[in-house]
């Protein structure tokens, strides 16, 4: 089956599961909160662009479907309250999607600026802790549940963007791989997915407020995989398959959507080939 008759057919992979997604509101989150309600899935978006967030699940059904709460996910009460929200509407939690980010574009570490890799720091990674701390409360009890996070291709890479980002996205996979371990025995899977370069509000006010189509060719370009352009509908796919029972034995991983970039190098050929040239 093709991708696009996959997309028509009527398998619903999320029937009765019940998500909570954070940064729904938007890029990713709002992709992956529009696919888990096509496949079934009760969920409740937390984001603090309350006017977004409410407008997107007027678009995608009902309150019984779908529905959104203001959370700060650098705040234990929101982040508290978002989860406590979830089991209350919908009766349980299957799936925390710890998505919400924010990037950086980052003079030399020597110019620094403290507050703002402390800001990063605080929304990438410990948002992230927080959700899977009150989601593991929940899901402890009920010996199931999957926890998700985006870290990113800066994950496994140095230099690609702001080194607070790449700091906190390769911590991100390090708090996964150990909740992992900790949580395996409740019957709890943990992974990461990690995207390259897709254009969305993050990466256009990193990219100095890009446009979306110049920061797709540049993304393009720099790809490794040609004759495709990675959008947010395609990581809401990868993030689709870590929720869903297919990945039923999948845990502790972090999943590249990258198209090979983050095992290429190509500074050696281009090295050559400008000695060459
Ligand atoms: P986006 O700007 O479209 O979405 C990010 C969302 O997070 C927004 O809705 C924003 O309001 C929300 N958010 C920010 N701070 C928050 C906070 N304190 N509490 C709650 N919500 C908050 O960008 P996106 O690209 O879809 O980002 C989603 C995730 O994907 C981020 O973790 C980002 O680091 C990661 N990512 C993005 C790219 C990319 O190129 N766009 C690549 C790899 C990874």
């Amino acid at each position: 089956m093709d991708s696009n008759s996959l997309k028509a057919s009527n398998i619903r992979r999320l029937e009765g599961k019940a998500a909570l997604i954070t940064g729904g509101a938007s890029g990713i989150g709002e992709s992956t909160a529009r696919l888990f309600v096509r496949h079934g899935a009760k969920v409740l978006i937390a984001d603090i662009q309350d006017e977004l967030g409410n407008s997107i699940c007027q678009q995608l059904g009902t309150q019984e479907t779908i529905s959104y709460v203001h959370c700060d996910v650098t705040s234990d009460s929101d982040v508290r309250n978002a989860v406590d929200l979830a089991v209350s509407k919908y009766g349980k939690l299957d799936i925390m999607f710890n998505n919400a980010g924010v990037g950086n574009a980052e003079a030399s570490v020597v110019d620094a600026d403290i507050e703002n890799f402390k800001k990063v720091v605080d929304i990438n990674l410990f948002g992230g802790f927080l959700g899977a701390k009150h989601a593991a409360r929940v899901m402890i009890p009920a010996k199931k549940g999957c926890i998700l996070f985006t870290a990113s291709v800066s994950s496994v890479l140095g230099g690609a963007v702001g080194y607070s980002y790449a700091a906190s996205k390769h911590a991100l996979v390090g708090l996964a791989k150990s909740l992992c371990v900790e949580l395996g025995q409740h019957g709890i899977r943990v992974n990461c997915i990690s995207p390259f370069v897709l254009a969305t509000p993050l990466s256009r006010e990193v990219f100095m407020g890009m446009e979306k189509e110049k920061l797709e060719s540049v993304a393009y370009k720099a790809g490794n995989l040609k004759g495709k352009v990675l959008d947010s509908e395609d990581v809401a796919e990868a993030v689709l398959y870590l929720a869903s029972d297919e990945s039923k034995y999948v845990s502790g991983i972090n999943l590249l959507i990258d198209g090979g970039y983050s095992i290429t190098n190509a500074s050696l050929p281009m090295t050559i080939q400008s000695l060459m040239s």
